[in-house]
């Protein structure tokens, strides 16, 4: 897209963190259109991670992290349109139909309606005491709640879930996690280190219940009720459903744009019309590096894939390639990831989980794909530049921890200093 086709202006839909990114790199690369963020939540664009994590500790203390300071988008000449939801794409007209009946019109559109939380689909999800967290609102709840809960059940070992059930356990509750998998955070990490969240979440504590669904959700003189398939009744004053999410892909998919599970934009952020962009928990974008389509709910994707779409916007189009990385924080542990797993990786270990620095490297084909790092951030970035080589490593190197990864990553460029 050509800055001149954008000069009626950029429209970006959804005020979250790729949205603000978006609208901040527009003018960082001298965009100087229009350019209105529209946004269903009443907040100028925010970041979540804290939401589930310091937001859900100190009632005192809320720490929200905007893009950019509120005041910021007034002085760029950036409209924020809050608190009105987008309901319609006329991409004939290149307009879009906002809830309140207004109409904007764009040359170029980006797509950062992001992802919302999976509805638990069992009878009774939708009792008074089951939450979900996604939203500034939703932290702000589930804060005020835990405080004055006893018992938490956890519905999903993932990292919401497992994140709620570690600020819960800090503040006294007795916690429950029902997981239906054989372990937690089985979707994105390797066994070892999903075995490891296991055994660190029931030495705080937590009864981790794994094989088990929440079947059904039913009401007890005020609390709610959580019958398992394994044939247990747990009575809990708060439940947190955290399943997974469902990008908000459908104002795309209801203007004939291509989805699947998200929109499908090409390396470019672009979707199958030229005008209009995703960027986001809501696109699944070609990623070069990878080879293949992928969704990325995660931190580092929401910034940069909005930066390089609003680079692909204003300039000569450039491939957003990078090797996906995301973290959580449990139990003072940080945890770290880069690239993805696989199927059925080889996992070598560096170092014991729980007992100082640690890592999980996943090979494939004799190439590094993903590295788990607990309280490693230094190694991690290492295996992110081995991973984006992609040159084959032999194991015994990796396993080998007398050499870092660092020179393990330089060797790579000379394969004859580091091959066994
Ligand atoms: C509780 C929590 C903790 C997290 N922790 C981590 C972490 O530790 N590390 C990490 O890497 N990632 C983490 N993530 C993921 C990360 O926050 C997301 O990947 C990121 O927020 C995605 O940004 P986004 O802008 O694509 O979507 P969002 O931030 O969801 O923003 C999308 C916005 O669009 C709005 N919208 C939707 N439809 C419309 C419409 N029709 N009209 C107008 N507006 C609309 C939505 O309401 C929302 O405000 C966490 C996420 C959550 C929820």
């Amino acid at each position: 897209m050509a800055l001149e086709e954008a000069a009626a202006g950029v429209v970006i839909l959804g005020a979250g963190q790729a949205g603000g990114r978006a609208a901040e790199a527009l003018r960082g690369k001298g965009f100087a259109g229009a350019v209105t963020i529209v946004g269903d939540e009443v907040h100028p664009p925010h970041e979540r991670p804290s939401l589930s994590k310091d937001m859900l500790l100190d009632l005192a203390a809320e720490k929200l992290v905007w893009v950019r300071p509120p005041d910021w988008y007034a002085a760029n000449d950036i409209a924020l349109r809050l608190g009105v939801a987008a309901r319609g794409i006329d991409r004939e007209q290149c307009r879009v139909l906002l809830d309140d009946g207004s109409t904007l019109q764009y040359g170029a559109l980006i797509l950062a309606t992001g992802a919302r939380p999976r509805a638990l689909p069992v009878p009774g999800a939708d009792h008074l005491r089951c939450r979900m967290l996604r939203t500034i609102e939703d932290s702000r709840a589930l804060r005020v709640a835990l405080a004055d809960a006893a018992r938490l059940v956890v519905i999903g070992a993932g990292f919401i879930g497992l994140e709620v059930a570690s600020a819960a356990r800090r503040q006294g509750c007795t916690v429950t996690v029902l997981e239906i998998g054989a372990l937690p955070l089985a979707r994105c990490v390797p066994p070892e280190i999903g075995a490891f969240y296991a055994e660190l979440h029931a030495r705080h504590g937590v009864d981790l219940r794994l094989g088990s669904a929440a079947v059904a959700i039913h009401d007890r003189a005020g609390r709610a009720v959580v019958e398992t398939s394994t044939g247990d009744a747990l009575e809990a004053d708060l439940v947190v459903i955290g399943i997974g999410i469902v990008p908000n892909d459908e104002l795309a998919a209801a203007s004939g744009i291509a989805v699947n599970h998200g929109i499908t934009t090409d390396e470019f952020g672009m979707t199958t019309d030229h005008a209009v962009f995703a960027a986001g928990d809501v696109s699944r974008h070609y990623n070069p590096l990878l080879g293949r389509h992928v969704l990325l709910e995660s931190w580092q994707n929401a910034q940069n894939q909005a930066i390089a779409v609003a680079r692909n916007i204003v300039g000569p189009p450039t491939p957003y390639a990078e090797i996906p990385w995301f973290w959580s924080d449990q139990y003072g542990i940080n945890l770290q990831i880069t690239g993805l797993p696989v199927a059925n990786g080889r996992v070598v270990m560096r170092g014991t989980p729980g007992d100082g620095p640690a890592l999980a490297l996943q090979i494939s084909e004799d190439r590094l794909v993903c590295a788990v790092a607990l309280d490693a951030p230094r190694e991690l970035r290492a295996a992110k530049e081995i991973i984006a080589r992609r040159g084959a490593v032999p194991e015994a190197t990796l396993q080998d921890c007398s050499i870092s990864l660092a020179e393990i990553y330089r060797g790579m460029r000379r394969p004859s200093s580091i091959a066994s």
